[in-house]
């Protein structure tokens, strides 16, 4: 019968791309992505025949229908992305979202995830986590959207590009203070894969020591914060200091 699948593809090596998903790939009727050409290489490292459709954020929303259409006249699709698992910061979720509204069948082909793949080897605690995607590019809003996590409990995860690595920890050491653990996961699974954990502090000095460190693909891991109960809030203090100073 008539399914959608979401296929997630390798990160890097080649080998990542399960049996299961190498079966769908070559038995559905047609494959949407991300990048028809990306695709192509990956189907012929695989001697995968079969025709694709381009589905990227701008267009999307107009090939939704197109898609739901094909389905209800009983054709198989399989979405993928360039890399890793589609919809994970990547294009998607309108069409999957378009598809379940109308009762079709989506079913998921797990696999490879950078978010996922860097967590299960950063060493920081993983039984709750927040995935964040990309931080925003510049600074100011960066700085912002730290701070706004800086009481954060939970494990977070974060896409980055790594020439900006040493801008976005410059920026956790400034809001978030350089104790903070940071763990970066570069080039996985791939030939250069580097799986580095330290103090933002630390990390700070070991990215301007090695240029090296900012080329590539990387996942930023920052350790959630220790909130001791006993601590008074920062708000609290201005308030007493506030008061304090009135009572002169
Ligand atoms: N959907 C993908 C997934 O499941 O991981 C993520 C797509 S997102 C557009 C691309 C980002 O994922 C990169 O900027 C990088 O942060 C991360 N990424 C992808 N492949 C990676 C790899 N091999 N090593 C480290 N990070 C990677």
């Amino acid at each position: 019968s008539s399914t959608f699948y979401v296929v997630a593809t390798p990160i890097g090596n080649l080998l990542d791309l399960s049996q299961r998903a190498i079966e769908v790939l070559r038995q559905v009727d047609l494959i949407a992505c991300e990048d028809t050409r990306h695709t192509g290489r990956l189907l012929s490292a695989y001697n995968i025949k079969n025709k694709t459709l381009s589905l990227h954020d701008h267009n999307e929303r107009q090939r939704q229908d197109y898609i739901a259409e094909l389905l209800q006249q009983g054709k198989s699709i399989a979405l993928v992305s360039d890399a890793g698992t589609p919809l994970i910061s990547d294009p998607g979720f309108h069409v999957v979202r378009h598809l379940r509204e109308q009762n079709l069948t989506v079913v998921p082909v797990p696999g490879a995830c950078a978010a996922i793949a860097a967590l299960s080897v950063a060493g920081l605690p993983t039984d709750r986590f927040a995935f964040e995607g990309f931080l925003p590019s510049k600074s100011g809003a960066r700085q912002a959207k730290l701070s706004e996590l800086a009481s954060e409990p939970r494990t977070m995860v974060f896409y980055d590009a790594p020439r900006r690595a040493i801008d976005t920890v410059q920026d956790i050491n400034d809001v978030l203070g350089g104790n903070r653990q940071i763990v970066i996961a570069r080039e996985l699974t791939k030939t250069f894969e580097t799986i580095h954990a330290d103090s933002a502090e630390n990390i700070l000095a070991w990215l301007d020591g090695d240029p090296n460190q900012l080329k590539g693909e990387m996942v930023l891991i920052i350790e959630g914060a220790h909130i001791d109960p006993n601590d008074i809030p920062e708000v609290a203090i201005k308030t007493l200091k506030l008061l304090l100073s009135e009572m002169k």
